[in-house]
C-alpha cells in the first residue's frame, strides 16, 4: 500500500544499496588497518593487509574470466586463503562453494559436478582427494594450488599457484558488490547426517543478517576480540563469523586441525577470547586439559551448537572457566537460529537445574524472525508443556534462498510457508524449546516415543564413557528398541561390560527408554562433528545380527 509517506520518498543510492557483509572488510580496513586481522603459524596479517589480499583475489578471479554467478570453490581447512575466500570470491560476483576436507573424491567430484564449479582453489593437504575428484569430474577445471609451509609439498594439482595468482592480479581491481541483496554469496552442501547432500544457497542479506547476529549472540564488542577458528568455515560459512568478525577488527588464530592441544595452545600463546564449536570438540578440551591449566580469570566466551549438549559435559566445561553458551542451527538458516540466552532468574536456581536450563535450544536470535514448535501438517503449535511435541519450524530472513537446482526438495523444506527443520523438540512454559530429537532418529518403542538425545544424556554421566549414541534396532515385540553405541575412555576400555551401562542407565530413566542392546565402538560422526545416526543405525544392526543378537531379517530371535 502506497502511503504519504511514500510519495517523493524513493529510493536512491543514498538511502538504500543491497545488504552485504562485504562493506565489513573495507570499513575494517579503514578503521583498524594495523591491527592483526589473521594469525597462521609465524605467519600474519594486518586487516589493511587482509583485506588487500581479498581485493587482490577478486582481481585475480575476475581476470580468469570469472562472470557474475559463476560458482568458485575451495578445499581447504581453517587457513589464511580460506578466510580470504569469504570476501575475495563475493566480490568477484562469484558464489563460494566451500567443500567439506573430510569427503572422499566421490562426493567432492559429484560437488564440484553439481555446484557447476568453474575454478577450485586446492589445499595442498587435499590433493590427492582433489586429483581424483577432478578425474572423476572428466571435464577440465581451473585449478589453484594453495601451498602451506605447514604441509608437506605434494604434486600441484592444477597450473596455477595461489600467491602467484593473487599477485597476478591489478592493484585496484574492479569490485562486483551485489546488484541486489537477493544474490547468491555462497552454496553450502549440507554435511550429510540424512544422507543426501543437499546444495543451500545463501544470499548477502542473510549472510549480512546473520553476520550482525552472530555480533549478539557472541557479545563480539567492547574488547578486541581473539577468535579461534575452531568451527570450520566449510560448515555454514564457519556460522558467518568471518563476516562478523570483519565488522568488529577481530584477531582471528587459524587452526589447520582442531585438537584439544592445539586449543590449549593457541588459548596460552594468543589469549583467545572466543570460539565456536560442536560439542565433540568440547569433549576433546575435558579429554586433555593441560596439568597446568588455571581457570582464566576472564572466562572464555564458547558457543557451542550441531548436536544437542550432554549435560555432563556443559558442566565440566564450565568448570573449567569457559562461558559455555548452547546454540542451534542449520545450514538452510545461515547456521544459527536460536541461543540459549541466559536469564538472570536463572543464577539463583540450583546447580543442577540451571544447567538443564543453559543445555536447552532456547529461543531465536535477535535475527531470526518467528519460530514455533507446530504439528508439521496443520501448523498449529504444541502448549508450552514440556512434554508435547512437534516440529521446530522457522521463518525470516536468515532462510537460505533454496536448495541449487532441487525445486521438489526446496518446496519440501518451505512447505506452508515455514522452514521445516526436521527436528522434534518441546516448548518448556518459559518458551524455551528442547530438540528430543531429528525426526527420524526417534526410537518408537512398543508405541512410546523414546527420545536418543534423553538417553544419550544419561550415558555421557557414567564416568567411563567418553561418547555415546543411541539409535532405533528392530525387535519383534517392540517394533524398535534402543541400542546405545560407547565409546569409552581410553583408560576404561575392557573395564565395563554391556550389562553395566544398562543397568546404569535403568537406574536413571524409565525402563523401556534404557537401552537394550550396547555396542562398544568407535562414532561415526560428519565432519563437523554430529553423529551419523544413518550408518550407526546399519552398523549397529550389522553387529547385532553379526552376534546373533538378532535375526538376519531384522529381528525374529532374541
Ligand atoms: P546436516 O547435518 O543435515 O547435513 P546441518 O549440519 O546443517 O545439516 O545440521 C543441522 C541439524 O543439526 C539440525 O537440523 C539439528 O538436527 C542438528 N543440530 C544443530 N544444532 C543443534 C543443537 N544445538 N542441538 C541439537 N541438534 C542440533
Amino acid at each position: 500500500m502506497v502511503t504519504k509517506f511514500d510519495r517523493e520518498l524513493d529510493q536512491r543510492a543514498a538511502n538504500y544499496q543491497p545488504l552485504t557483509p562485504l562493506h565489513f572488510l573495507n570499513r575494517a580496513e579503514d578503521v583498524y588497518p594495523h591491527r592483526i586481522a589473521i594469525i597462521h603459524g609465524d605467519r600474519s596479517y594486518t586487516w589493511k593487509e587482509y583485506a588487500g589480499r581479498c581485493s587482490k583475489l577478486a582481481g585475480a578471479l575476475i581476470d580468469h574470466g570469472i562472470e557474475r554467478g559463476d560458482t568458485v570453490a575451495i578445499l581447504a581447512p581453517n587457513t589464511p586463503a580460506m578466510l580470504e575466500a569469504q570476501f575475495g570470491v563475493p566480490m568477484a560476483g562469484a558464489v563460494l562453494n566451500c567443500i567439506n576436507i573430510r569427503l572422499d573424491a566421490a562426493a567432492v567430484g559429484f560437488i564440484l559436478r553439481h555446484s557447476e564449479t568453474r575454478l577450485l582453489f586446492v589445499d595442498q593437504q587435499f590433493a590427492e582427494v582433489a586429483r581424483a575428484a577432478i578425474a572423476v569430474l572428466g571435464e577440465p577445471i581451473t585449478v589453484v594450488d594453495i601451498t602451506d609451509p605447514e604441509v608437506a609439498g605434494s604434486r600441484p594439482v592444477g597450473r596455477i599457484e595461489y600467491e602467484s595468482f593473487l599477485a597476478g592480479a591489478p592493484d585496484t581491481p574492479d569490485i562486483r558488490l551485489p546488484l541486489s541483496e537477493w544474490d547468491a554469496i555462497a552454496l553450502n552442501y549440507t554435511s550429510g547426517t540424512t544422507g543426501n547432500p543437499k546444495g543451500v544457497v545463501y544470499h548477502h542479506r542473510g549472510a549480512y543478517l546473520n553476520a550482525l547476529g552472530q555480533l549478539v549472540n557472541a557479545e563480539l564488542s567492547g574488547d578486541v576480540p581473539v577468535y579461534l577458528w575452531t568451527l570450520p568455515l566449510f560448515h555454514c560459512n564457519g556460522w558467518c563469523y568471518a563476516w562478523a568478525l570483519a565488522a568488529v577488527g577481530a584477531t582471528q588464530i587459524c587452526l589447520r586441525k582442531v585438537s584439544g592441544a592445539a586449543i590449549y595452545d593457541a588459548i596460552a600463546n594468543h589469549d583467545v577470547t572466543h570460539f565456536c564449536c560442536a560439542p565433540t570438540v568440547l569433549s576433546f578440551l575435558i579429554e586433555s586439559v593441560p596439568p597446568s591449566w588455571v581457570p582464566p580469570a576472564r572466562p572464555i566466551r564458547v558457543l557451542s551448537g550441531g548436536a544437542s549438549p550432554p549435560p555432563a559435559v556443559f558442566r565440566r566445561l564450565i568448570e573449567l572457566g569457559f562461558r559455555v553458551q548452547h546454540v542451534y542451527g542449520m545450514t538452510e538458516m545461515h547456521g544459527v537460529a536460536t541461543i540459549c540466552q541466559s536469564q538472570e532468574a536463572w543464577q539463583a536456581l540450583p546447580e543442577e537445574e540451571h544447567l538443564v536450563h543453559l543445555t536447552r535450544q532456547g529461543v531465536r536470535t535477535v535475527v531470526m524472525n518467528e519460530m514455533m514448535v507446530a504439528d508439521p501438517n496443520t501448523l498449529s503449535p504444541v502448549s508450552r508443556d514440556g512434554s508435547s511435541m512437534g516440529e521446530i519450524l522457522l521463518r525470516g530472513n536468515l532462510a537460505m534462498k533454496g536448495y541449487f537446482k532441487n525445486p521438489s526438495a526446496t518446496e519440501e523444506a518451505f512447505a506452508g510457508g515455514w522452514y521445516h527443520t526436521g527436528d522434534l523438540a518441546v516448548v518448556h512454559a518459559d518458551g524455551y524449546i528442547e530438540i528430543k530429537d531429528r525426526s527420524k532418529d526417534i526410537i518408537i518403542s512398543g508405541g512410546e516415543n523414546i527420545s536418543s538425545v534423553e538417553v544419550e544424556d544419561v550415558l555421557y554421566e557414567h564416568p567411563a564413557v567418553a561418547g555415546a549414541a543411541v539409535v532405533a534396532v528392530p525387535d519383534p515385540r517392540w517394533g524398535e528398541v534402543p541400542c546405545a553405541i560407547v565409546e569409552l575412555k581410553a583408560d576404561m576400555a575392557g573395564d565395563i561390560n554391556a550389562s553395566e551401562i544398562i543397568s546404569f542407565c535403568r537406574a536413571r530413566l524409565p525402563g523401556f527408554k534404557a537401552p537394550q542392546h550396547v555396542i562398544f565402538d568407535s562414532l561415526a560422526r560428519t565432519a563437523t562433528g554430529k553423529l551419523q545416526k544413518f550408518k550407526l543405525r546399519e552398523s549397529a544392526l550389522q553387529h547385532l545380527v553379526g552376534n546373533g543378537a538378532i535375526g538376519p531379517d531384522s529381528g525374529t530371535t532374541e
